[in-house]
């Protein structure tokens, strides 16, 4: 054992040695981070006042600014120097969790009044998409407590389920949204978890699969039937708290990519829901989850977003810095080409997110917009930082630099919250209908 010891230590400082040998722009993961050039960062300026009759898609109001920059350095100074034990480790570090948290990052769009940021759906999208640039796994916490748990709680829940529930998951309690079952995944409402009714409570019986967050959410909004006779028309929504007798949270997946991010099967064994934790109405929750993952795949394209132009923002310096055949590799007219692609699908896929969630908060239609977001974004995620490994050679296809981790966890938006072929079955739905 000593002996592996010792030989793990003589290779790994003979490898700091040779990294040492690499260019300065190829940050390892212990090196302090560095700000991420975006294409758009320095250029966003709020001129909606400025007498224009139509802001740009990017034009951020005083409140999304602050809330962008602030996500921007809590990312780069408290998350990024985490980023790759967390990888390692395959989980989130406390102090992160903690600071999403102090940050109002939890609670974007719920009220003051019950601990909320009180700010708009288009600023949890932004940070969203900061937090993804450096790690998309933190991006997912944030993502499914905005986009999916507050907004059903603010929208369907009682005051005072709201002022239980929302108060705690705005400060302190991670929630889980649990609809995915080993038989119902695309097809979700053919679930066959059942919730009977027993006098003032319900009992719940069955088991859920792929719930993200499960080891740590205190909170799981479950779907269940409470009449499987009437099919989907059935599934309604309770609030399980965590400690409830007979929810057994399983062990986390060993996962491809967002490995910080746990994902957990779920069983329930007679778990007794009282009357009061049905959110909204009874046989509505079909409604509701299809109401919800339409925001909440605008969320996801955010995340993919962000993950895809951090990816972009690492890779650049290193392309324009490498020499090869006496030439920077930048130089290289196959190779701009190649940039100037990825580039332009990068600004298509953030134009589609931040149109779908302008119409969202404009209370317009956007179900075909935020799939095409999703679908658009999950894809150009694959595809950037697949074309980032290229460019980087050898040196994006290890773990001592972050790309390699970029491209394991772009996989994951092709298939939550709605597969691509999903999406497409949705556009193709409203194309259909519109002509
Ligand atoms: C990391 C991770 C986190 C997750 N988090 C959650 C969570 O928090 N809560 C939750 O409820 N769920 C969660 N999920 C579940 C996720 O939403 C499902 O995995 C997803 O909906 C796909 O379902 P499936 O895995 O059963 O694949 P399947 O539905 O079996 O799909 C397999 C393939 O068949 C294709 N397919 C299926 N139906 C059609 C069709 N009609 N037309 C064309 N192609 C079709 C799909 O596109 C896909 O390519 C998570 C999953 C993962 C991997």
């Amino acid at each position: 054992m000593q002996c592996f010891k010792n030989e793990f230590h003589r290779e790994r400082s003979a490898s700091l040695k040779l990294r040492r040998n690499f260019l300065t722009c190829l940050s390892s993961w212990k090196a302090p981070p560095r700000i991420p050039r975006s294409s758009q960062s320095e250029a966003l300026l709020s001129i909606a006042n400025n007498g224009l009759p139509y802001a740009p898609l990017q034009t951020f109001t005083e409140e999304e600014m602050m809330l962008k920059r602030t996500v921007e350095r809590f990312a780069q100074e408290q998350i990024a120097p985490l980023v790759l034990t967390m990888d390692e480790n395959s989980k989130v570090e406390k102090s992160v969790i903690q600071g999403l948290f102090q940050h109002g990052l939890m609670g974007i769009e719920v009220d003051t009044i019950y601990g909320g940021t009180g700010a708009s759906f288009f600023s949890s999208v932004l940070a969203i998409e900061e937090l993804a640039k450096v790690d998309a796994s933190v991006a997912l916490f944030c993502d499914l407590q905005n986009t999916l748990i507050n907004t059903l709680i603010m929208k369907h829940g009682t005051e005072e389920q709201k002022a239980t529930y929302l108060t705690k998951l705005a400060t302190e309690e991670i929630g889980s949204f649990c609809l995915s079952e080993a038989g119902a995944g695309s097809d979700s409402f053919s679930l066959k978890t059942r919730a009977d009714k027993k006098g003032d409570y319900f009992v719940i019986n069955g088991s859920k699969m792929w719930i993200s967050h499960a080891e740590y959410a205190g909170l799981f909004l479950v779907m269940a039937n409470v009449d499987p006779t009437r099919g989907y028309k059935g599934i309604t929504c309770f609030l399980v708290d965590r400690g409830t007798e007979g929810l057994h949270i399983g062990k986390p997946e060993n996962k491809l990519g967002l490995r910080a991010s746990c994902t957990c099967p779920l069983t329930f064994d007679n778990v007794k829901v009282p009357e009061a934790n049905v959110l909204g109405q009874i046989g509505h929750g079909y409604k509701y989850a299809i109401g919800m993952l339409n925001k909440g795949r605008v969320g996801i394209a955010a995340q993919m977003l962000g993950l895809a132009q951090g990816c972009f923002d690492y890779t650049i310096p290193y392309i324009k810095e490498r020499v090869q055949f006496g030439t920077r590799l930048f130089d290289f007219q196959g190779l701009q080409h190649q940039v100037a692609h990825v580039a332009t699908q990068l600004e298509a896929a953030r134009l589609l997110t931040y149109n779908a969630a302008r119409l969202a908060e404009a209370g317009r239609p956007f179900i075909k917009e935020a799939s095409m977001a999703k679908y658009y974004a999950s894809e150009i995620a694959g595809r950037t930082t697949s074309k980032c490994i290229d460019w980087m050679g050898g040196a994006g296809y290890v773990k001592a630099y972050p790309v390699e981790k970029y491209f394991r966890d772009a996989k994951i938006g092709t298939i939550y919250e709605g597969t691509s072929n999903i999406q497409l079955n949705t556009i193709a739905k409203h194309i259909d209908a519109e002509y």
